[in-house]
């Protein structure tokens, strides 16, 4: 992945001193910049191709946009949240006239949420779980590119509203950070801000702010108590930037014990709303 980010780099330099060069009074070369350009990015394309952001198959190129992070049999195959969701989790809701989904009506029926709301860019189904995982356990974290444009571009008006100060991906211990080299969180953080710049909104991703001090087991198959006892004194707030309104980013939203044990802390630092923002939501219907 190194490497092929350094050849990317050194197109980009080659791309800018080609296009001062290729001023049309100055430059006439009988080959067309914009066609080396095409052979070069083919040649990029050849050597380190394209993948389906589902199923992982090499991409064919050149036949339009579609074919950048989807294959055709998967282009359909991603279930968007729309309404009705439930308007505390953002997970997809079967009742038009209910605001809440099951869960969130359980969970937040005798004890108070630290967060306000959150929202999801699509359903968890196995075709995304299968994405999710080739991003956290086989180095596809180019896939975020996609998924991070995406919530830029359905929800920016959404995010505009709520006058978020700062990104907060979920942090992950530091020996995964070794093992993986990255967090999908935070690459998926950075993806959302780049794309949001498109639509004149500027929000800082902080990676600084909280960190995880305790490598936690997997959730999911715990027990309320126990997710609870796994979660006490995993974060620890690092700084104090007195933000306002902060968004938290994870790539899935599936119990919300690690997102309401975050807004805790972060709540606890005086910031007034927390939101979040994750690709998948796991279904509560
Ligand atoms: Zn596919
Ligand atoms: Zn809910």
């Amino acid at each position: 992945m190194n490497i092929k980010r350094i050849f990317n780099n050194l197109l980009n330099l080659i791309f800018k001193n080609m296009e001062q060069e290729s001023h049309p009074l100055r430059f006439n070369s009988p080959l067309p910049f914009n066609s080396f350009k095409q052979i070069l990015s083919n040649l990029l394309k050849f050597v380190f191709p394209k993948r389906c952001i589902i199923c992982d198959t090499i991409l064919p190129f050149g036949k339009g946009i579609n074919y950048e992070y989807l294959c055709k049999k998967c282009i359909k195959s991603i279930h968007f949240i729309t309404e009705p969701y439930c308007k505390k989790c953002g997970a997809k809701i079967n009742d038009i006239d209910s605001a809440y989904c099951d869960r969130c009506k359980s969970q937040y029926s005798k004890t108070k949420s630290n967060y306000s709301f959150g929202f999801g860019l699509c359903r968890y189904t196995n075709n995304i779980k299968n994405s999710l995982h080739k991003i956290k356990y086989d180095g596809r974290y180019e896939y975020l590119e996609f998924y991070g444009k995406l919530i830029a571009n359905i929800y920016y008006k959404k995010i505009k509203k709520l006058n978020i100060d700062a990104f907060i991906p979920v942090p992950i211990h530091r020996e995964r950070l070794l093992s993986r080299n990255y967090n999908q969180a935070e690459v998926l953080a950075m993806h959302i801000c780049n794309h949001l710049k498109n639509y004149n909104i500027d929000i800082e991703v902080d990676n600084e702010y909280i960190i995880r001090t305790k490598s936690t087991k997997k959730l999911n198959k715990l027990s309320n108590t126990e997710r609870k006892n796994e979660l006490t004194n995993a974060f620890t707030i690092k700084k104090h930037p007195q933000y306002k309104n902060v968004c938290i980013v994870d790539d899935i939203y599936t119990t919300g014990s690690t997102i309401e044990n975050l807004s805790g802390l972060i709540k606890k630092d005086n910031v007034s709303n927390i939101y979040f923002l994750v690709i998948a939501v796991v279904d509560n219907i």
